[in-house]
């Protein structure tokens, strides 16, 4: 008799949990997963990809514009987003139904209910009587919308909710201008929706470059959306069939809809973990260690619930990482340099690397090489937006050390770019490759300028 039901028990099964689990029963490892809502996560479910299929869907509002110049006649468009969502609906099932599939033909047992922990070793499955033991446990729970503790936060939907809108509202308030606030931003925005996103900063996107941020801003609002920074909501009021979105300072935004765009908050809560004795950090993450391992021995965390970066390819990364470590005798720390990530918003942004701000605080010396210019297409479709690229370089070992992007297919470009980032290619390496021509991308090897940051003007701040 063995002496756990299972080699390897996993609670969730998103993008982390479903990786970590098929890998490990094809290894031969008895394998069970527990799922309370449905199998996929996130990512799938109500995540990235119906999500982009939304990103899709809005993105024909400026494709049909962009047409005209090119000799089209678009007359009497009309969107019904009824068509839209039950399309993309489905495509979910369709998903849901395949990582289903995977689990079931890699023999991994599925409870479709809540789990939480009675000890390090015993599962409790919300609805059942009897338990179950393992003698690895995973944690991949992932994270759900946080929404800010003010007066009327009941009246907020998230991203979770605006999968499942039965009519798309005249107005909407989007607070928070995180890379989910600017995508869902575009979206409504492509489907005819009035935007207006509040955000407490000075600029949207945190932690991006500031170029890409001052240039998706400006791209943006030339598209129609009201972006007001400096923007703190102080309370939302229900007020007949609308909202009005009261600022600190006085100021107030009558809408239709208002959605919380601020942030995602670790699942590491309330099942157990921290009675176990497992550490969890400020914001209730699992604290991990390069190995996934908690601060229990046989209990293990992969994903968002571990907040360190959290995106699917991250996320399975972790998983195939521990899966190595742990059933395929092969200690694989995790490795989360030279990720590349995207925003999904209009006109769309891609990045690889260090920010300017970034190389310049952790290099002596950095190049920059920019090039803002009008795409060849916009000569034709009359389209009055740049694209942005922009190559930091580390000076002394002419090491390219971020690539950012602005624009059409940025994401489809970067995640070329980042190829050669993380291979830690130079400049001259980039210079040295042919350019595929026409295209957008090949500015990324022919831009040989420096950018020099404009001289001090004698007398003012700066230069003092
Ligand atoms: P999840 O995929 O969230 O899976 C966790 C699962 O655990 C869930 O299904 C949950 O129901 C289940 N669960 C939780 N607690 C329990 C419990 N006690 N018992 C049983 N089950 C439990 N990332 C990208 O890389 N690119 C994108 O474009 C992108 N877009 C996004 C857009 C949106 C709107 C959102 C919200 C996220 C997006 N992400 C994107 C992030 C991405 O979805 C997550 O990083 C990824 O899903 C994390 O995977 P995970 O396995 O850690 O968690």
């Amino acid at each position: 008799m063995a002496e756990f039901d299972y080699d390897l028990f996993v609670i969730g099964a998103g993008s982390g949990g479903v990786r970590a689990a098929r890998l490990a029963a094809e290894l031969g490892a008895r394998v069970g997963v527990a799922e309370e809502y449905r199998i996929g996560g996130t990512c799938v479910i109500r995540g990235c990809v119906p999500k982009k299929l939304l990103v899709y869907g809005a993105r024909y509002a400026g494709e049909f514009e962009d047409a005209r110049g090119f000799g089209w006649t678009c007359e009497d468009l009309r969107f019904d987003w009824a068509t839209l969502i039950r399309n993309v609906r489905r495509e979910v099932d369709r998903l849901n139904g395949a990582y289903t599939r995977t689990l079931e033909n890699a023999g991994v047992d599925r409870f479709l209910a809540r789990a939480s922990l009675e000890t390090p070793h015993v599962v409790r499955l919300a609805g059942r009587d009897d338990t179950l033991s393992a003698k690895t446990i995973l944690v991949a729970t992932g994270a759900h919308p946080f929404i800010p503790n003010l007066p009327g936060r009941e009246h907020l939907i998230t991203s979770n909710e605006c999968f499942e809108l039965e009519a798309l509202p005249e107005r909407i308030a989007v607070v928070g201008a995180g890379y989910i606030g600017m995508e869902f931003a575009s979206i409504f925005a492509g489907l005819g929706v009035a935007v207006t996103v509040l955000y407490r900063g000075e600029q949207i996107l945190r932690d991006f470059d500031m170029d890409l941020r001052d240039g998706l801003a400006e791209a943006m609002r030339n598209r129609g959306v009201n972006l007001r920074m400096n923007a703190n909501v102080a309370a939302v009021e229900k007020d007949g069939g609308a909202y009005r979105v009261q600022l600190k300072g006085g100021d107030c935004v009558t809408t239709d809809l208002v959605m919380a765009a601020t942030g995602r908050v670790p699942n590491g809560s309330g099942f157990g973990l921290q009675q176990i004795g497992v550490k969890l950090g400020w914001n209730g993450h699992v604290a991990v260690d390069e190995f996934s391992k908690s601060s229990v021995e046989n209990i293990y965390a992969v994903g968002d619930v571990t907040d360190r970066m959290q995106l699917t390819p991250v996320a399975i990364h972790e998983a195939n990482a521990f899966v190595e470590t742990l059933f395929n005798d092969n200690p694989t720390p995790v490795d989360h340099s030279f990720v590349p990530t995207a925003v999904f918003s209009e006109p769309e942004l891609g990045t690889v690397g260090f920010t300017e701000g970034k190389a310049r605080e952790m290099c002596r010396q950095v190049d920059v090489y920019k090039s803002r210019f009008k795409p060849l297409r916009a000569t034709v479709s009359g389209r009055d937006e740049k694209m942005l690229m922009k190559l930091v370089v580390d000076a002394e070992t002419d090491k390219v050390l971020g690539c950012h992007v602005l624009g059409g297919d940025a994401a489809e470009i970067v995640q070329m770019a980042a190829i050669a980032v993380r291979l830690g290619a130079t400049k001259a390496q980039f210079d040295a490759t042919r350019a595929l021509h026409p295209s957008a991308a090949e500015e990324l090897v022919t831009m040989r300028q420096r950018w020099e940051p404009p001289a001090p003007v004698a007398g003012s701040d700066a230069a003092a």
